[in-house]
């Protein structure tokens, strides 16, 4: 338990109580919902991508301290980033918390690389990624993590 009191406190410091990029974007190029039914997670995610590029992400919902925090720290990430660049890191991502291996270039997402040891919250920190991932694809319909 102590491993999963000290990654909440990270990510919640970090991220949860004020997170980035938390608002919508009036005129985004792709909206998208995603839910993670095992714990509750529910995300709008907002993608504005104008050649090439994903000039603005930003998401709305409700859920648990590691959604958040995983939507929080992925928006300030994938801002300015190419689609080709967002979806390379979307994988390595998900390498990362499947596996706990990390590329080692993952920044501040690499406070989630402990998630791995708990299969439950992997849903929860991969949500607003496939959401994102269906939004840079163009998959508008929802998106779930069952
Ligand atoms: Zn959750």
């Amino acid at each position: 338990m102590d491993d999963l009191r000290e990654l909440y406190q990270q990510l919640i410091l970090d991220h949860n109580q004020n997170p980035q990029n938390f608002r919508t974007i009036e005129h985004a190029t792709s909206t998208v919902n995603g839910h993670n039914p095992l714990c509750g997670d529910e995300i709008t995610l907002y993608i504005y991508v104008e050649d090439d590029v994903v000039n603005d992400v930003s998401f709305q919902g409700s859920g648990c301290a590691i959604s958040k925090a995983s939507a929080s720290i992925m928006t300030t990430i994938i801002k300015g980033k190419t689609v080709r660049e967002a979806e390379k890191i979307f994988e390595q991502f998900h390498t990362m918390i499947t596996t706990g291996e990390s590329s080692g270039n993952m920044g501040k997402l690499e406070v989630l690389a402990g998630v791995h040891k708990f299969p439950a919250r992997v849903k929860c920190a991969v949500l607003s990624w496939h959401t994102l991932n269906n939004a840079l694809l163009g998959k508008t319909e929802l998106t779930t993590t069952e």
